[in-house]
């Protein structure tokens, strides 16, 4: 092992959290930030939708829900990243209704009762009304988190945690892998913005296993991928499926289609990040049969388009209960934890779009704690070249490891009968 090396603030993670986080410590404080596997990040297998808080079942996360939209939008229209690829449409039911409209007017939700596009016919759908909400954006994700984090690459350093060392309740020295080589790292602080890692994270600092398990909730999301010229320009979240438009290269359009089921597969606590969750066909046939039953275009449209999916793990915190977190009904609808420890932070933003709340709160928590003490450290400081996390960039959906099949062929592979 090298010498030992001091530094203010360590991160652990470096997606859209741990990038906005590291953005609101440097150059005040020194950072190192590692991330060992970011080609995995939820950050980038993300639908590239912010909702500005119309499906907040609670009026203070609506509200956070919209001022964060609202500061997203200019931050991205500043680095030039387009907010609103398209227009929010979405037809809701009345039990839905029942517990976000009232939040509405309080959170200062813009929302236009309006028909949905042409493309639909809400008629198919259970008893529904029909919205426009203004504020929700629709953006390139992959765009948007290099917009944050490219002008701090030195700083990104690929690694992982190999263990920590503590004396009591402070974390002492950390010892990272980085590809293969061990440093010691002796940070003052230490903020885990691991997503579906910080389980792990905290399991290895000794917490209780009840409290690791209590951490976190993973659940899977299906990405079910249609592209080609006639993909119409159009998102919005039917009842129960979310429709996600993207332009793609050469005229060519994709759609995201992800249904949300009635009874989430939660799982609590620990998951192994790099075994993505099984694709369930099940999920899929009735993501095709809610859209079939909107779209009165779809037998022959479906034809026109390539087939594919993926599947990623959502984390929410805290667990163990589901459905405020599927609800938005926690007033914050983030989270910080220490689990006890003095120089420990774990944050979990639940959504892509809270990373800069949460960023600014475990901002307040470093300085709350903590002089800048240490300088940046340097190429003399013993940790190899921080030229980025060293994967390519790019949203799940653009990978060339998916494997894109024709309507007929990926409609027998699922089991899906048209009826
Ligand atoms: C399929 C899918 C669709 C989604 N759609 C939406 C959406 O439409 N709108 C929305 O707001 N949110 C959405 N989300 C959620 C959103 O993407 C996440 O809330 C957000 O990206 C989490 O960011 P993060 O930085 O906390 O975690 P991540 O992006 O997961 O980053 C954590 C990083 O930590 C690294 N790491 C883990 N363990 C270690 C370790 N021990 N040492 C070093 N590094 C480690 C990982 O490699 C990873 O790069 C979606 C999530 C998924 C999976």
């Amino acid at each position: 092992m090298s010498q030992e090396i001091p530094v203010d603030v360590l991160i652990l993670g470096g997606g859209i959290q741990g990038a906005t986080l590291m953005r609101a410590l440097i150059p005040e404080y020194s950072v190192i930030l590692v991330d060992d596997e970011f080609g995995d990040a939820e950050s980038l297998h993300f639908h590239g939708y912010f909702s500005s808080g119309w499906n907040a079942a609670n009026p203070q996360a609506a509200e956070i829900h919209r001022a964060a939209a609202q500061r997203w939008h200019k931050e991205l229209a500043t680095s030039g990243v387009n907010s609103r690829i398209t227009d929010f449409h979405a037809a809701l039911t009345p039990d839905f209704l029942k517990m976000v409209e009232g939040n509405w007017a309080e959170a200062a939700i813009p929302s236009e009762e309006v028909e949905l596009p042409g493309i639909f016919d809400p008629d198919g759908l259970p008893p529904n009304r029909r919205f426009r909400f203004p504020g929700d954006l629709i953006f390139d994700g992959a765009a948007a988190y290099l917009s944050v984090s490219e002008p701090l690459r030195q700083q990104i350093y690929r690694g992982r945690l190999a263990s920590f060392q503590l004396a009591g309740s402070d974390i002492e020295r950390v010892i990272l892998d980085m590809d293969g080589r061990s440093c010691a790292v002796k940070p003052e602080l230490v903020i885990s913005a691991c997503g579906a890692g910080n389980a792990e994270v905290i399991r290895q600092l000794g917490v209780a296993e009840e409290q690791v398990q209590n951490s976190q909730m993973v659940r899977p999301l299906h990405m079910l991928l249609a592209r080609g010229p006639d993909i119409p320009k159009v998102s919005a979240y039917l009842i129960d499926l979310m429709v996600m438009h993207h332009p793609l290269e050469e005229g060519e359009g994709l759609w995201i289609l992800t249904l949300n089921p009635d009874v989430p597969k939660f799982k609590a606590g620990v998951v192994d990040r790099c075994i993505p969750p099984e694709i369930e066909n099940d999920l899929l046939c009735a993501s095709f049969k809610r859209l079939a039953s909107v779209m009165p275009s779809f037998a022959a449209w479906a034809e026109e388009c390539q087939w594919s999916v993926y599947a990623g793990w959502k984390t929410d915190a805290p667990g163990p209960n589901s459905d405020p977190l599927v609800h938005l009904e926690y007033p914050t609808p983030y989270q910080l934890d220490d689990f006890g420890l003095k120089n420990f932070l774990a944050v979990w933003p639940n959504h892509w779009g809270l990373a800069l709340d949460v960023a600014d709160d475990a901002g307040e928590w470093v300085r709350s704690k903590l002089k800048p003490h240490h300088p940046q450290p340097g190429s003399n400081s013993g940790l190899p070249a921080g030229t980025g996390s060293g994967h390519t960039i790019e949203n799940g959906w653009q990978s060339d490891e998916l494997l894109w099949h024709s309507w007929g062929e990926f409609a027998r592979q699922v089991g899906y009968h048209n009826e």
